[in-house]
């Protein structure tokens, strides 16, 4: 950069580095998307075309992102969890987390018309962003553990809400009427007796949420002989699965580390 008597006011810029050796997650969320959600005519209570076009968008960004390990999305959000070891952009929050956002969003806006082909953009998506710290693998474990289970009670209530309203013809007002001070055990009684649904059955996509890894597959090459080989790529995969429990930490031990 060229130096001049003005210079100085860089020193007005605080440094924002991230602590060394811990878990940084990033987590993005969609700026008004009940709003943005209705503008769109969004299915409720989950719109598969919008979680597609928000795992894609999340692949992009692991994509571009190398010492990002794992990304979990739901509904409007996303998080990603950097490498303790991640050394990008000297650790620095802002920069980290401007990034991560402004390329999910270009990704999303990007491939909209992919997943919505026949409803054009109203208006301009955005995703507000955090980074956080986390000190050891158990406290980033438990924030996963956190955002799973926050997916798996707002889908459950979200289905009985739905129903009841579209299937059960009640206001919304009474539909929340009805739902509140209910327990998981009610809900799903709720949901078999008056529709006949179970709630074991719905997609896992929608109890569980997304989770992005990165697995090495075998990939059909050709050398430079002409001979057919088989190589290993690391490629970015989608799974619907328990994050909670010790069996996926010991099934993807490479996150770890
Ligand atoms: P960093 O990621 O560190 O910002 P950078 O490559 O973006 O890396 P900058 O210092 O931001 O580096 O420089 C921006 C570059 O883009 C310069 O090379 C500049 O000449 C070029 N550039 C920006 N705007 C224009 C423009 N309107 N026309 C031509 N070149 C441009
Ligand atoms: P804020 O700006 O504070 O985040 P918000 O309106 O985005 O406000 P959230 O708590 O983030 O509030 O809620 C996201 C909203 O978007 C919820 O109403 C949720 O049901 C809706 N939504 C997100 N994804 C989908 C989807 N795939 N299908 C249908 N609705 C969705
Ligand atoms: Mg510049
Ligand atoms: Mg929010
Ligand atoms: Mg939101
Ligand atoms: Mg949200
Ligand atoms: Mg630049």
């Amino acid at each position: 950069m060229a130096k001049s008597e003005y210079t100085y006011v860089r020193d007005f810029e605080r440094p924002d580095n991230l602590l060394p050796s811990t878990w940084l997650v990033v987590r993005i969320d969609g700026q008004g998307f009940s709003n943005f959600t209705k503008n769109h005519q969004f299915t409720k209570p989950n719109d598969i075309r919008a979680l597609h076009l928000m795992n894609r968008a999340a692949k992009m960004v692991m994509e571009s992102m190398v010492e990002i390990v794992l990304a979990y999305g739901e509904s409007d959000e996303y998080s990603f969890v950097f490498s303790k070891k991640a050394k990008a952009y000297d650790r620095r929050a802002s920069k980290i987390a401007t990034l991560l956002v402004s390329k999910f969003t270009a990704a999303y806006v990007f491939y909209w018309s992919e997943f919505f082909a026949d409803t054009p953009l109203k208006e301009l998506p955005a995703f507000d962003g955090r980074v956080v710290e986390y000190p050891s693998d158990r406290i980033m474990r438990d924030y996963l553990c956190w955002r799973q289970v926050d997916c798996h009670i707002n889908n459950m209530y979200n289905t009985c809400f739905w129903l009841l309203v579209n299937q059960g013809g009640m206001s919304q007002q009474d539909a929340e009427k009805r739902l509140k001070g209910t327990f998981a055990k009610d809900k799903h009684e709720l949901l078999f007796s008056e529709f006949g649904v179970n709630y074991n059955n719905e997609p896992e996509i929608f109890k569980k949420g997304s989770v992005l890894l990165r697995s090495l597959v075998p990939i059909d090459m050709t050398d430079k002989d002409g001979n057919s080989i088989v190589r290993e790529k690391k490629v970015v995969q989608i799974e619907h699965c328990d994050i909670i429990r010790d069996r996926f930490w010991r099934e993807h031990p490479g996150i770890l580390g």
